[in-house]
């Protein structure tokens, strides 16, 4: 029976895991997000004691190039991430392992692996996003993970912002006010001056998320018409969010898509990830598996 490698690359902190998928992990491993010269020896070192695996994924941060014909493919690229800026990830591994080695985005993985195990079985064009120190999208379309020029990067969409209901000037330190400078946890510690999990449930920093959000996800379903959409990270830890999104993704739509999964208040349609906060590290096993098959 194959046995895979899982790498998930966060922002924050680094998830290894042996196994073949949710309900069989072997073995596991984190530790807080380390420079690439400290946290890949770590990792290799790690997995190569873990006896034979038949492929290793890695689910990571980006920029990164995921295109396998591309002379950087493996590679996170312009990241301001300290110590990560042009490192060849999936090199580095392959060249200490003797394994082939998937890679995808984070969250392309954490959709991948919704997909195969969760939340997403059966579907073949979804989104995943994550809310939380940032904001980011994976997606499958017609079964397939989604790249194209690079990688979708929605966090950084732009959104209609109204100063007179929220004067806060936005904290990505590119676009200032695109969705992830106005609803990221950042964005919400700045503007409250708490951070989220701090916020009562019924703060009106929660409606305002809400409002955020739901412009964005308005976006993604005209633009991609995804069957689902998946909402995990930190900030949707907050439950309450789920159903204030949902009727604002309504609101906006004003009526103009009659399809049965948008008229049930969308309980099936916008949901949290089924395999919770391990999608990313399962997702990576997922990635494993069709680096072996490919
Ligand atoms: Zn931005």
């Amino acid at each position: 029976m194959s046995l895979y490698g899982g790498v998930e690359l966060g922002g924050t902190k680094i998830v290894c895991a042996v196994g073949t998928g949710p309900d069989d992990i072997r073995d596991e491993m984190r530790f807080p997000t380390l420079g690439a010269d400290e946290a890949l020896p770590r990792i290799c070192g790690w997995l190569l004691g873990q006896g034979r695996l038949d492929a290793v994924g890695v689910a990571c941060f980006g920029p990164l190039d995921p295109n396998p014909s591309s002379p950087t493919f493996g590679y996170v690229t312009t990241t301001p991430k300290p110590g990560w800026a042009q490192t060849d990830v999936v090199g580095t591994l392959r060249a200490a392992l003797g394994v082939p080695v998937g890679f995808d985005t984070d969250v392309n993985g954490a959709a991948l692996g919704e997909w195969r195990w969760g939340a997403a079985r059966g579907l073949d064009t979804f989104i995943y996003l994550t809310v939380g120190t940032g904001i980011g999208g994976g997606a499958m379309a017609n079964g397939r993970l989604l790249h194209g020029l690079m990688h979708p990067e929605m966090g950084h969409l732009r959104v209609p912002h109204d100063r007179a209901r929220d004067p806060f000037e936005g904290s990505c330190s590119y676009h200032g006010d695109c969705l992830e400078g106005l609803a990221a946890g950042p964005a919400i510690e700045a503007r409250w001056g708490q951070r989220g999990e701090c916020l009562p449930p019924e703060h009106p920093a929660w409606a305002l998320e809400a409002h955020y959000l739901a412009l964005g996800l308005v976006n993604y379903i005209l633009t991609l018409s995804p069957q689902r959409l998946i909402l995990g990270g930190g900030v949707m830890a907050q439950a309450q969010l789920f159903p204030l999104i949902r009727s604002e993704v309504q609101a906006l739509l004003n009526g103009y898509l009659q399809l049965e999964p948008l008229l049930r208040g969308m309980d099936e349609y916008i949901v949290p990830p089924a395999l919770g906060g391990r999608a990313g590290v399962v997702g990576a096993l997922a990635l494993a598996e069709i680096a072996a098959g490919s």
